[in-house]
């Protein structure tokens, strides 16, 4: 199969030779077609398949035709992430070097002021995220009504991120005649309710078994101990031992441990950088180019950076944590192996870790090997088996007490499916403080701290606890 023969202009067959590409990725030959006959499409696709180009490359032929009315754009391109954004912006911008197209980014963390004023121009492709788009309608700032083709990106990123809510509000504003194209990697049921709600009969399109992981990854586990800094020198061991590393993404389940691992391997003299949501969007550009560029060698990264994004050279993937949840583990390791490349990937599992390991090994269908010896998996949940169980999504109560608010936050929704959030477990809901601030007697009695301390034995009770509050 060639790509002259999906329906592709000119204009844009010559940038994919110029880009060179030989042949279309299965998802491209399956798609491309149905998408220049203006038919609504449901791609289920592995990342990395070559997704992105399968609608840009038909979307710049369809909009080839037409122009662009201020604050009106031609189509519109939701992904979840900022990075995601922009990385469409660019294959849009490879793909459009002989097309004369309009392309803007609305997302989050940038100026309002620069994204008015190319929405004034005039847009054919307009790439956002759910929130800064919303934003920008509220204040009147843009009409939907002209928008004839709808993208949907990473759509159970979306979920994950709580954007559903959102993408059905765009949805609605939007024409009911437009065509829509909807990807995502997996389909739990809240995806396919959304897709059966937004699509018109569509073409489904299935390249990989959803949540397979890619054959060319060579994947490993590697038993290590429970404490932080046991799995700080495991991970060290194996990056010192690897002959064939590259480059490598790390990935952490909470934020503050990106921030604790980066400082670790730069003071043990690794060239590192960090990744996270709580890092403003200048920082996280320059982070991610500065991995890309090859600046920097390792990427110690919380999921944010998990799915989507198209580092084409990572040879090495780490988990240092096994993942909160087994559908992250699928696309934490699909940063490497890119494109048909080879990839490897360990993951650090302590005698904690059971109901992860277990959970990961079941939805990819395979055992994952040993590097080494095998982990002796706890029997007992004692107090740190328990925490690290939580971190892996396997107890549904404490987890959110161990995790910071923005760790929640930026993992809130990924859990709703796998683990609810416990009600019971804010620290801000010590009965002292709280209480403290209500009025009524029965209640301020109960402000006294020290009627809340225990102690196991009334010996080792300091003397003025012992006083009975009047
Ligand atoms: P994606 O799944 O869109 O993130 O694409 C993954 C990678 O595959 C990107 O680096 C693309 O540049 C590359 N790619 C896309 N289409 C092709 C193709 N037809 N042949 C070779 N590589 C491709």
């Amino acid at each position: 199969m060639s790509f002259d023969k999906l329906g592709l202009s000119e204009k844009v067959l010559a940038a994919v030779e110029a880009s060179g590409y030989n042949e279309p990725t299965p998802i491209q030959a399956q798609a491309i077609p149905h998408v220049m006959q203006h038919r609504d499409v449901l791609g289920i696709a592995q990342t990395g398949t070559g997704k992105t180009a399968s609608f840009t490359l038909p979307m710049l032929s369809i909009l080839e035709k037409g122009r662009a009315r201020a604050r009106m754009p031609r189509s519109l391109i939701l992904e979840p992430t900022r990075e995601l954004a922009a990385q469409v912006e660019e294959n849009f911008i490879k793909y459009g070097q002989n097309n004369k197209l309009s392309v803007a980014l609305l997302i989050g963390g940038v100026s309002f002021d620069d994204q008015l004023k190319k929405l004034d121009r005039g847009v054919d492709v307009l790439i956002a995220t759910p929130g800064r788009l919303l934003d920008h309608f509220e204040r009147g700032k843009l009409l939907m009504t002209g928008v004839d083709i709808l993208v949907i990106d990473e759509a159970d990123r979306m979920l994950d991120m709580g954007f559903i809510p959102d993408i059905e509000r765009i949805c609605k504003l939007l024409p009911f005649t437009r065509q829509t194209l909807f990807f995502s990697a997996t389909m739990p049921p809240e995806i396919e309710g959304l897709a059966a709600k937004f699509l018109h009969n569509p073409v489904e399109i299935t390249v990989a078994k959803s949540a397979t992981t890619s054959d060319t990854i060579t994947q490993r586990a590697v038993s290590c101990g429970n404490k932080d800094f046991e799995k700080r020198q495991a991970l060290r061991d194996l990056l010192n031992g690897i002959s064939d590393l590259q480059n490598a993404i790390i990935f952490c389940n909470r934020k503050r441990d990106v921030a604790t691992l980066w400082r670790s391997l730069e003071q043990h003299g690794f060239s590192c950088g960090a990744l996270h949501g709580d890092m403003d969007q200048r920082s996280r550009t320059t982070m991610l180019n500065n991995f890309r560029d090859g600046n920097i060698d390792l990427l110690v990264a919380s999921d944010v950076a998990a799915r989507g994004l198209d580092i084409p050279n990572v040879s090495h993937v780490f988990n240092f944590d096994v993942s909160v949840t087994a559908e992250d583990y699928v696309h934490r390791i699909g940063r490497t192996g890119r494109a048909g490349r080879e990839g490897a990937t360990f993951m650090l599992v302590t005698p904690a870790d059971k109901k992860g390991y277990d959970a990961i090994e079941s939805l990819i269908g395979q055992t994952i090997e040993w590097h080494d010896n095998p982990v002796g998996f706890s029997s007992r949940t004692g107090k740190n088996a328990k925490a690290r169980q939580d971190q892996a999504g396997s107890s549904k109560v404490g987890a959110k007490s161990k995790r910071s608010k923005s760790d929640r936050e930026e993992t809130k929704n990924r859990k709703q499916s796998i683990a609810p959030a416990s009600k019971n477990t804010d620290k801000d809901s010590d009965p002292g403080i709280i209480s403290g601030k209500t009025s009524g007697n029965k209640q301020k009695s109960r402000t006294k701290r020290p009627n809340m301390v225990a102690f196991a034995d009334e010996d080792h009770v300091p003397a003025f606890l012992l006083r009975e509050p009047r």
